[in-house]
């Protein structure tokens, strides 16, 4: 079946409701939604905490009450949702994408937003070694079955990583009735939000081993027990150090991984810094009237922020539509990472498209105790920002006025963090 649409956007998640809500909010006629799943909402259906909503609704809200706030949204506004339909290929603006009651759909779109969020690393990315029996499961994995499906999946459990979701899940665990005997983490430091630490681990007596991994899995049917040992500097197990826990359940909260198959697929150049795409300002990916957001084109800690950028994409694809696909040649500026700083998102500026200001993303490498962040085009520092406390598990920001990228010389900025001392 051939269709038609002004702007079709893969993926019904936050990110995908959002981009769709702005695209219609600006002027795009016809805008199409494709879903995988059986729902729209993504991942926060199965985030029934709450804790959604406090930056963009000033609200504490839950994953699913956050999502059907847009879902609503989407419906008044005409948006058009497919569901249970994959998306298989994407080539320039034709999406091809296939459903049990339609079959193979080939869509023609004027723009195409990406909005296909992340997967999680498994326990066969890390090659923690030991038996492979029954009872190890990815955090959000546990979290479908458990908050969705209903199906409990353990008595006394390890979490191997404190991001987010281990965080979660060790709370969620505990509160299901299970034991948590420990949340394991090979960092020194956690890359979870603080919050989380104090309201899912303190709060419920819940140890977290630090500089420590899973150095063993026992167990013939069904996990019997974990090893863990301390780590160096190196990462690599100290000898002697190891621990022996009795458990029947491993969750792993090991990473996240953009789902960029497609976006690879289309030959849209990638980050190796984010695994996720390249994007201007606007969010519009390399190729012209492609667009990418939300999990997919970096790993965000708050959904909040992954409304306000799928926004941002969805508000450039409408505009791309009505100036009929006309590119804005102009002068454009490579954004690094200088010491400290892993990566930036967008990474392209053109200043000649940014109204006020923009908004720049990025994480830290390490926990930092207060420290500048300056943004360079490699003679003078544009501007610097103050800031208290920086870690890998939050997302910073930081925002450039357009009048200063007007002043910067050459053809790229670094933005780099200076600290007193390491
Ligand atoms: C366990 C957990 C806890 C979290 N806790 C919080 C919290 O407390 N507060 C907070 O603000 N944020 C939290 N987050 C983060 C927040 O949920 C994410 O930032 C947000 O869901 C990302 O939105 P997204 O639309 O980019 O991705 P997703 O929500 O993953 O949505 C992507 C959608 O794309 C669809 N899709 C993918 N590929 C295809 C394809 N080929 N064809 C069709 N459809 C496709 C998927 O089915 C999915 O519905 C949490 C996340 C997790 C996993």
């Amino acid at each position: 079946m051939k269709l038609e649409y002004d702007i079709v956007v893969v993926g019904g998640g936050p990110a995908g409701l959002a981009a769709a809500c702005a695209a219609k909010e600006n002027g795009a006629g016809s805008v199409l939604i494709l879903e995988r799943d059986k729902e729209p909402g993504g991942i926060l259906n199965q985030c029934i905490h709450n804790g959604f909503g406090l930056h963009y609704f000033k609200e504490e809200l839950t994953g699913p009450e956050y999502a059907a706030r847009f879902i609503h949204k989407a419906n008044l506004m005409g948006v058009v949702l497919k569901l249970d339909t994959m998306v298989l290929l994407i080539e320039g603006k034709t999406v091809y994408a296939v459903n049990a009651a339609e079959g193979l759909l080939e869509v023609h779109a004027k723009a195409v937003v990406l909005a296909m969020g992340c997967r999680e690393r498994t326990r066969g990315a890390i090659g923690i070694p030991g038996d492979r029996p029954a009872g190890i499961f990815t955090a959000g994995t546990a979290q479908r079955y458990i908050n969705v499906e209903g199906w409990m999946v353990g008595r006394r459990v390890v979490i191997l990583g404190s991001g987010d979701i281990g965080l979660i899940m060790a709370r969620r665990m505990t509160l299901e009735g299970a034991k948590v005997l420990a949340c394991v983490e090979l960092c020194p430091y956690s890359n979870g939000l603080n919050r989380n630490i104090v309201q899912c681990l303190n709060d419920y007596n819940i140890p977290l081993y630090l500089s420590h991994t899973i150095t063993g899995i026992v167990g013939k049917q069904r996990v019997e027990k974990v090893l863990i040992s301390e780590v160096g500097p190196d990462r690599k197990p100290i000898p002697g150090t190891e621990i022996s826990l009795d458990c029947d359940t491993v969750l792993l909260s090991v990473g996240l991984i953009p789902e960029n198959e497609l976006t690879r697929a289309a030959g849209i150049p990638m980050d190796s810094r984010t695994n996720g795409s390249v994007v201007y300002e606007n969010m519009e990916t390399e190729m012209p009237g492609v667009f990418s957001c939300g999990n997919v084109v970096h790993v965000h800690d708050l959904v909040d922020f992954v409304t306000a950028e799928s926004q941002r994409a969805g508000k450039a694809a409408a505009e791309y539509v009505k100036a009929g696909g006309e590119e804005m040649p102009g002068r454009v500026l490579n954004l690094k990472n200088g010491p400290r700083v892993n990566y930036t998102v967008p990474q392209k500026i053109r200043p000649g498209k940014v109204e006020k200001s923009v908004d720049v993303f990025f994480r830290v490498n390490n926990v930092y105790h207060g420290g500048t962040v300056r943004v360079t085009d490699g003679e003078n520092v544009l501007c610097s920002f103050k800031r208290d406390h920086l870690a890998p598990g939050e997302m910073e920001k930081i925002t450039i006025p357009a009048g200063l990228l007007n002043k910067a010389l050459g053809d790229g900025l670094t933005v780099e963090l200076a600290v007193k001392e390491e």
